[in-house]
């Protein structure tokens, strides 16, 4: 009998880095595969519809929350993100392990409808550090920024709720903790 993938969420404050230390372990790592979320947020310059996120608009977002397709959602500074139910459970059942890359209230949605998902919380170094990077990225104005922020501060106080806090104060280590993650879950003798 085959056996199911794992179940990873990757969550954080905006700005933390997690998309860049995911981006570098999903070239290492061929077993995992990042969800692909659907989001009401405009695309950013670069980003494509599919790839990055499923760009839709209000309404097709409420239809699907009412058809009950997604696994979480949640709305985050005026916008709703989801992750879509089908697309992972097929992944998992083909035996691939999946990540998803969401914010706090969505990890805890998780948390409770799949107990077995491994929960990682990725915190900046402090949150001074997170406003540096946050205004370095540029592509938020200050008024999002400063939701961002207040946003954040109410996520890190939701880090004691995970498995794994990875401290993303130099990106090669914070890359090299979630291999560590990763490989030491494989390792585990599962009870379940
Ligand atoms: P951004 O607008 O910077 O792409 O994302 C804003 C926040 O939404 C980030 O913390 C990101 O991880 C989170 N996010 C992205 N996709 C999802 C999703 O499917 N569900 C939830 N709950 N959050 C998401």
């Amino acid at each position: 009998m085959s056996k199911n993938g794992k179940l990873y969420v990757f969550t954080g404050p905006s700005g933390t880095g997690k998309g860049t230390i995911l981006s570098q372990v999903l070239k290492q790592d061929k077993r995992l595969f990042l969800s692909v979320s659907a989001t009401t947020r405009a695309p950013r310059e670069g980003e494509t519809h599919g790839k990055h996120y499923y760009f839709l608009d209000k309404q097709t977002f409420e239809d699907k929350i009412n058809k009950g397709e997604f696994l979480e959602h949640a709305q985050y500074i005026g916008n709703y993100y989801g992750t879509l139910e089908q697309p992972v459970n097929e992944q998992l059942k083909s035996g691939n392990d999946v990540v998803l890359e969401i914010e706090v209230q969505g990890a805890m949605q998780i948390h409770e409808k799949r107990p077995d998902a491994v929960m990682i919380f990725v915190a900046p170094p402090s949150i001074e550090e997170l406003e540096r990077r946050l205004i370095g990225r540029g592509t938020e104005n200050a008024e999002k920024i400063a939701a961002r922020m207040k946003t954040a501060e109410e996520e890190l106080k939701q880090s004691d709720k995970f498995d794994y806090i990875i401290v993303n104060d130099d990106l090669d280590c914070a890359i090299a903790d979630l291999l560590a993650i990763l490989r030491a879950e494989r390792c585990r003798n599962s009870k379940l």
